[in-house]
């Protein structure tokens, strides 16, 4: 648990998932990723898909950063990436910190990737996906919605247009566009390299602190060396210039940058090395 002015801040993991460690590290060596996250003989590396929930007290908000895979995984996907849950799933961590789903008030989804969007939904009656977190509304980019529902040949397997539906049907869906501050102490940040329209949600406390989920921009704390990125990304030349000015604004700020897939670090902090931001510390959120 972290404060951070009116916010108190909890990391949550749904769980645990392998996949392609090239996949996940794109035009970088094996021989270097390798060192910081060592695949099985599959070639895969862990991640954990890491949500981040925030309570403000005084507004009684209950704002959710990402929603994990939930549990409407088609069984494919599910073996393919050897998904589990140890903690029992992102609802068991809400429930551990006194948060049922029906006391999210907002959910904020950085991208529709299957791993931060699947949860949005649960198997309902018959088994067909119903909200997740019936009261609350749902904040998506509206460019992202759209790239969503007609995405690229490059990125359509990361999409599930089908677990959105009772979104789009429903009246919580608040699509936003641009960057902009949701609410006092909660600005939302745009990126265009990893998918279209990604936002990635920045808590602020007093004075300049502040900490921003990074999303997929950098997932892992290897992927802060600003060529590390994904191969999933659309436009790794964008992305490369959008990690470098959130480091140097994290680095300036001391600020906290929180990964949602790295296994071990939740979040840290940066100092200057070899004239670069990079790793400095591990924070608990
Ligand atoms: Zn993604």
């Amino acid at each position: 648990m972290l404060r951070l002015g009116r916010w108190r801040l909890h990391s949550l993991v749904d769980g645990t998932f392998s996949v392609d460690g090239g996949s996940a590290f794109g035009i970088v060596p094996r021989a270097l990723w390798a060192r910081d996250l060592p695949p099985d003989g599959d070639n895969r590396i862990r991640l954990a898909a890491r949500s981040l929930l925030a309570v403000d007290e005084a507004s009684g908000r209950r704002v959710l950063v990402d929603a994990g895979f939930g549990d409407c995984l088609d069984a494919h996907f599910a073996a393919h990436h050897s998904v589990e849950r140890p903690g029992g799933g992102l609802r068991a961590g809400l429930r551990a910190l006194g948060v049922e789903a029906g006391d999210v008030t907002d959910l904020v989804l950085t991208h529709l990737h299957l791993e931060h969007a699947g949860g949005l939904v649960r198997p309902g009656a018959g088994g067909r996906p119903e909200l997740a977190f019936p009261r609350a509304a749902v904040h998506v980019q509206r460019r992202a919605w759209q790239w969503a529902h007609a995405p690229s040949e490059h990125d359509r397997a990361a999409f599930r247009p089908a677990l959105l539906e009772p979104l789009g049907h429903g009246s919580q869906l608040h699509l936003v566009d641009g960057e902009l501050e949701l609410f006092p102490g909660l600005e939302l940040v745009v990126s265009e390299g990893h998918t279209v329209a990604q936002q990635l949600p920045r808590f602020r406390g007093e004075g300049e602190s502040h900490l921003t989920c990074c999303g997929d921009l950098v997932p892992t704390a290897a992927h802060l060396r600003p060529a590390w990125g994904m191969a999933f990304d659309l436009l790794p030349l964008t992305a490369i210039e959008e990690k470098k000015v959130l480091l140097a604004e994290a680095l300036e700020d001391d600020g906290i940058l929180l990964f949602g897939h790295d296994p071990a670090i939740a979040a840290c902090r940066l100092s200057e090395r070899d004239g670069h931001p990079a790793f400095r510390e591990a924070v608990e959120v």
